[in-house]
């Protein structure tokens, strides 16, 4: 039996966005828990799809014993205050004295994390551990799929484990293939680590692992593991982030130097002859909303409002669509979801069945104005619910005061805090059946594809206004490392 102590510090850090992510945003629960520390986290995190819950288990199974240190996680935004990092850490470095002497370390970490006054938020945060518990003790991370890896945080662990899939329906997953990884060093064997960084940048919309050129990638990673007795990686990292190590990565580990190098270049390899494929067709909003109202059907058509998708870092309350909608009188639509605390606020007060005079999101001061208008208030809601689809699977959502608005015929569901569009639940804690709609608009980029794709009859990727830029070329980088291009423009229609 080892002791083994765990813990989580989870941000993906959008350096284009100008609202910092600060302590507030660690302490509050949203779709994940809020800021806990020691034994509760176990309680906290049981049965959702996070990392850090399907490391506890497998690693229950080989008898260990789990020393709770602190997990926390903010929605994406801009970079980390140095208040907040600071005083993050000074919580987690308590816990981890008081923890020792332990055998090894879990972290469930993101691996895009930019602090204000830090650019490779993890590598820092590991070397200040090792400092603490020595070069000797076993470090294993379970890493997001859109990590940034930096030949740091391959140098000051032991093993990475990342994510699979996007939409990330795999986040347990990958904790207990840490478990198993850790295990195999705690047995005695040393792993090569094999890492190379991949010279070009992948849009978000092109990562998803349900389409090409990833789902074969992906398989390939398989299929590579399983031959090679290795743990193996394709991370195509967050790109919407202007530091060094930026970027795409491979990685693997393996007992056999040559054989883990010979994966990792295969991965390598692979990844280089596919550079032009990571891209497709984009909508402006325009084009999207007309070619929604000419095509009709039984299911919904989806119009995914990737740029405004919080999951990215955007602020969540953009309205560039729902202004197309009102000009193309769309008279059947369901917008989900728009932050606006305030509109929320209003609609609690007034009650169900009654009407408000609102000016609708764009708060943010991003893209159309508000949308102006007298809405209905057609259904009220507390934001607290748990996620039904494969991606927010089992996570108690916390959303604050949520409210269903009805302009006409266009359904807007506003929540407090900002979240992606990612589970039925959201549109069901408010009365709505998405498999009713005739378009659906949703601020997402891939991670709704886990629980909307089979419902749609099409999906229109949608340009409107937004900080989660999809065509990188747009977009001003500084520090990329000499070599790191962005990929070829996207096709816009
Ligand atoms: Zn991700």
């Amino acid at each position: 039996m080892a002791r083994i102590a765990i813990a989580g510090f989870l941000h993906e850090t959008n350096t284009f966005v100008d609202r910092h992510t600060d302590m507030d945003a660690f302490v509050t629960a949203d779709a994940w828990p809020g800021l806990v520390l020691g034994p509760n986290l176990l309680e906290e995190v049981a049965g959702a799809n996070i990392a850090i819950a399907g490391f506890i288990k497998e690693a229950a199974t080989y008898g260990h014993k789990m020393l709770p240190l602190l997990w926390t996680s903010a929605n994406p935004s801009g970079p980390v205050t140095q208040h907040a990092y600071e005083k993050i850490w000074s919580m987690l470095a308590r816990e981890l004295k008081q923890a020792m002497p332990v055998d090894a370390l879990f972290l469930d970490l993101h691996g895009a994390m930019v602090a204000e006054h830090i650019e490779d938020g993890e590598g820092e945060l590991l070397e200040r551990i090792r400092a603490i518990i020595g070069p000797g003790v076993p470090i294993v991370a379970a890493l997001d799929f859109h990590a940034n890896i930096s030949p740091r945080m391959v140098a000051l662990t032991d093993a990475l484990t990342v994510y699979r899939t996007y939409p990330h329906v795999d986040m347990s997953d990958t904790g207990r293939r840490a478990a198993i990884v850790l295990q195999r060093i705690l047995a005695g064997e040393r792993l090569h680590k094999a890492y190379r960084q991949i010279p070009f940048l992948i849009p978000m919309l092109w990562q998803c692992t349900l389409i090409e050129p990833l789902a074969s990638l992906m398989h390939l990673v398989e299929q590579l593991e399983r031959d090679g007795n290795v743990s193996a990686a394709i991370v195509p990292g967050f790109p919407l982030a202007d530091i060094y190590d930026c970027g795409p990565t491979v990685l693997a580990y393996g007992t056999d130097v040559a054989a883990t190098e010979a994966v990792a270049q295969r991965l390598f390899d692979a990844m280089l002859a596919q550079r032009t494929a990571f891209s497709g067709q984009i909508y402006s909003p325009a084009q999207a909303v007309s070619h929604a109202l000419a095509s009709s059907g039984d299911r919904p058509i989806i119009l995914v409002d990737t740029q405004d998708n919080p999951g990215g870092g955007a602020a969540g309350d953009t309205t560039d669509i729902l202004h197309e909608l009102v000009r193309q009188r769309v008279p059947d639509a369901c917008v989900g979801l728009l932050c606006d605390p305030a509109a929320a606020a209003a609609a609690h007060a007034a009650g169900i069945g009654a009407t408000v005079e609102l000016a609708l999101g764009a708060h943010s001061g991003i893209g159309a104005a508000p949308l102006v208008g007298r809405y209905t208030v057609e259904a009220l809601g507390d934001g607290q619910f748990t996620g039904t689809g494969p991606f927010y699977l089992g996570c108690r959502m916390n959303l604050g005061p949520m409210a269903r608005l009805r302009l006409d015929g266009i359904q807007i569901l506003v929540a407090s805090h900002k979240q992606q569009a990612a589970d039925q639940a959201m549109f069901r804690h408010l009365d709505i059946d998405p498999m009713r709609q005739r378009i659906l608009v949703l601020k997402s980029s891939v991670h709704f594809r886990a629980d909307f794709s089979q419902l749609a009859r099409e999906i229109l990727i949608v340009a409107a206004s937004g900080e989660n830029v999809a065509d990188l070329t747009q977009l001003r980088y500084q520090k990329l490392r000499p070599g790191v291009a962005c990929p070829v423009q996207d096709t816009c229609i």
